[in-house]
This record gives C-alpha cells, sequence and structure tokens, in this order.
C-alpha cells in the first residue's frame, strides 16, 4: 500500500506534537543545565514520576483537565499550547515543501529548534547553545538542498556574527551594560547561514521591528527594561523560511 499525501500530513502533524512535547521539556531542562533523557519526565509541583499517559501531547492534558492526576494542581496551559504550535510549524512544513519530503522535514526541524530557543529565552532568558548546535547541521542541509551557494551561506553567517558583535561591543562601550547577549550574536550567526547575505536586510528590518513590538509589551507588561530579543529573532528567522516572499517584498531583490 503506497502512503498517500493525507498520511504523510498526518504523519508530519502527529511528529509535531511529539517534536512539541520534547519542545517543552528541553526548553524547560536546558537553561537550568538539567540533565535530557537521563531523569524521567515529572510534575514540576508534586515531583511524581510521569507514565506514558501522562505524556501523550495535548491529549492527557485535555483528559485531565489541565491538572496533574498525582496531586491535582493545575498544569499549565503553556505545555499544551507549545505541543499545538509545533504540530503547526511541521504541518506548515509540510504544506511548504510542496512534496519534496527532505525540505519538509528540514523545515519542521528548523521550526522545533527556533520554538525551544523562543520559550528559554522567553522564560529564563537564555538562548541554548545546545539548540545553535543543533540548528547549524540543519541549516547546511538546507541551503544544500536548495541554492547550494556555500559562499552566500558561509559569508551571510560571518557577516551577521560580526556586525552584531560589533554592535554589542559600542553598547557595552557607550551604555557600560550589555544589550545585546552573546546568545544573540550567536544566533544571528546561524541565521545568516539560513539566509545568506542576500536575505540579512529583510531579516534585520523585521526581526528589529519584531522587538519593537515584544519589548513595548514586555514594558507594558511590567517585566522589567530589558527584554530577551531571541523570540524576534526567531520569528524573523521563521517568516523568511516559512514565507520567503514577505521578505521580497520588505527588500526586492
Ligand atoms: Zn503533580
Amino acid at each position: 500500500m503506497r502512503a498517500t499525501t493525507a498520511d504523510l500530513a498526518a504523519v508530519f502533524v502527529l511528529l509535531g506534537l511529539v517534536f512539541g512535547s520534547l519542545a517543552t521539556a528541553l526548553s524547560h531542562r536546558l537553561p537550568q543545565g538539567l540533565p535530557i533523557g537521563k531523569d524521567r519526565s515529572r510534575c514540576p509541583k508534586c515531583a511524581a514520576v510521569l507514565g506514558v499517559a501522562d505524556l501523550v501531547p495535548v491529549f492527557s492534558w485535555l483528559a485531565a483537565g489541565g491538572r496533574c492526576r498525582h496531586c491535582g494542581q493545575a498544569v499549565s496551559w503553556r505545555y499544551p499550547l507549545i505541543e499545538i504550535l509545533v504540530a503547526l510549524l511541521f504541518a506548515a512544513a509540510w504544506w511548504r515543501g510542496g512534496g519534496d519530503l527532505w525540505a519538509s522535514m528540514l523545515l519542521a526541524l528548523t521550526g522545533f529548534g527556533l520554538m525551544v530557543i523562543t520559550v528559554a529565552d522567553l522564560e529564563a532568558g537564555i538562548i541554548p547553545d545546545v539548540m545553535l548546535l543543533f540548528l547549524v547541521p540543519v541549516a547546511l542541509a538546507w541551503r544544500w538542498q536548495g541554492d547550494g551557494d556555500w559562499a552566500d551561506a558561509i559569508s551571510g553567517a560571518v557577516a551577521a556574527a560580526a556586525a552584531s558583535f560589533a554592535v554589542r561591543w559600542a553598547f557595552r562601550r557607550w551604555r557600560g551594560k550589555d544589550g545585546l547577549g552573546l546568545g544573540d550574536v550567536k544566533f544571528l550567526g546561524v541565521a545568516g547561514l539560513y539566509l545568506g547575505v542576500s536575505g540579512l536586510g529583510a531579516y534585520l528590518l523585521l526581526a528589529g521591528l519584531l522587538g519593537l513590538l515584544l519589548g513595548t509589551g514586555w514594558r507594558l507588561a511590567g517585566r522589567g527594561p530589558m527584554f530577551p530579543f531571541g523570540p524576534a529573532l526567531c520569528g524573523s528567522l521563521l517568516v523568511g523560511l516559512y514565507c520567503p516572499n514577505v521578505f521580497r517584498g520588505i527588500v526586492p531583490g
């Protein structure tokens, strides 16, 4: 029996839910330096070891009415939300690949990595190095299956990292504190690898705009003057990869 398009799309959504579950665990554990895979998943409130039935993405949360089955305390709605968002990113990656399974897989893995970074930076103010290291080979494979323009990819990475490092250095001299984290600088290098020099202009414009919106919201919510830039960097890269036409609209080229 041959797998139909609908079968494969369903596989992507299911895989997305599984990766979404992994994303919630990683975004929580990586910033705290907790081991991955060694320790069983536990309820953050009562520390009960979670069984298979507790770990079915979204459905276990719904079935238990948003509460821990062991202690009855509320489980954050963020867990199912992240799982659903990653599943949507996987579905969109399938659609975007247009039947090219390899391209869809790479895009889906990218969406997963960006979701982990976004949540980790929002919650802990950290862009985990492990996730950047995970994205580097994905980015290289993405360029290889795309236009294969290595010169553009490498020079994009170097230009983005060097420029943002210079901004970081200048801000430090000027204000005596960090405006741009080292994690942001490294992330920009990875984004440059994906987009190349040609895509950097539109990328930085959109990232700056998203950062402005996020920073304003952050301040209005009373969460302090410093806000994490990672979500804006991830959001702009998502747009550049999932909807490249938007970038071509910002900077025609
Ligand atoms: Zn519990």
